[in-house]
């Protein structure tokens, strides 16, 4: 296995970076989550426009051009011959000293890692997943904008351990007003009555490329589909609620803190937009 590092193919094993990394030292810096399907890097230039956008917005200066960038993730992919797999792309502020002025850190550090993924069994795509609300609170908009996908992922990694300590696979998070935002690592809608509803990102979500892919599917395939505010009692009698993401795709979510969703199962919107979104997985992207 080759990972990137700032401009180098090394072996796992020798991949290594700075204690004095402020990435590791204050979790400054950002990442994305790519996937390549049958050698396509899926929505690739979604991902790279949210990257150059999270790193604008942190004042963190990307040592690539963004085309540099798209040139290091097809090198990647072709080093490991990868056609099938998951992008881990993560720019971190760089090397500096222990204060954590970022002026400090002369360049920035870029990795890649690519690797086989498999998250959720076929199985789990029909039974659903069971998930629970959790107390951490998703930020609101300030200044850690829930836009950034920033290496500063302790929030959600508290919310993991409570829903892994649930005995669930994955949590739903509210923001401080009681609204739901989304997973730990996942974009959510529910469906009522045909239609099909997701938190404005604003509450305090991140905005999914694959959220952006369901929300362009919904439009195209005529179901109806709003972007609108809703409380845990609306997941708890909805119709059917799956969650969306780079990783999971689509999955069903059959249960949440307790009360069963639907038939107890993945319902058949989930499936036929599941469905619709493999089907465009390999094409729309950069090969
Ligand atoms: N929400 C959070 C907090 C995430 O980390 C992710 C994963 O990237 C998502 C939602 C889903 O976003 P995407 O579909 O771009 O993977």
């Amino acid at each position: 296995q080759w990972i990137y590092l700032d401009g180098q193919f090394v072996t796992k094993e020798n991949a290594k970076v700075s204690v004095y990394d402020h990435g590791f030292l204050y979790g400054d810096g950002i990442f994305e989550g790519i996937r390549i399907y049958n050698g396509n890097i899926f929505k690739c230039k979604e991902h790279l426009d949210r990257l150059y956008d999270s790193a604008k917005s942190i004042m963190l200066n990307i040592p690539l051009t963004y085309q540099e960038m798209e040139e290091a993730l097809v090198e990647t992919l072709k080093r490991n011959e990868l056609r099938d797999g998951y992008i881990r792309l993560v720019v971190s502020r760089g090397p500096g000293n222990l204060g954590l002025d970022p002026n400090r850190c002369p360049k920035a550090s870029v990795i890649i890692i690519v690797e086989q993924l498999a998250i959720y069994s076929e199985e789990a795509y029909k039974t659903g997943l069971k998930t629970v609300s959790v107390s951490t609170r998703r930020n609101v908009p300030d200044a850690l904008n829930p836009k950034i996908k920033s290496l500063n992922y302790l929030n959600n990694i508290l919310v993991k351990i409570q829903s892994n300590l649930s005995g669930a696979g994955e949590a739903i998070m509210l923001n401080a007003q009681g609204y739901v935002t989304e997973g730990s690592g996942d974009n959510i809608f529910i469906i009522k009555n045909g239609v099909i509803t997701t938190p404005p990102c604003y509450l305090g979500a991140l905005d999914g490329i694959t959220r952006q892919a369901i929300i362009e599917i919904c439009h195209q395939k005529g179901y109806k589909i709003k972007e609108e505010p809703f409380t845990l009692h609306d997941v708890y009698v909805a119709d059917e609620v799956f969650l969306t993401g780079t990783a999971a795709e689509v999955i069903a979510v059959r249960e949440v803190d307790g009360r069963i969703i639907g038939e107890g199962h993945a319902g058949p919107i989930t499936l036929a937009l599941l469905e619709e979104f493999r089907s465009i997985v390999d094409k729309d992207g950069v090969k």
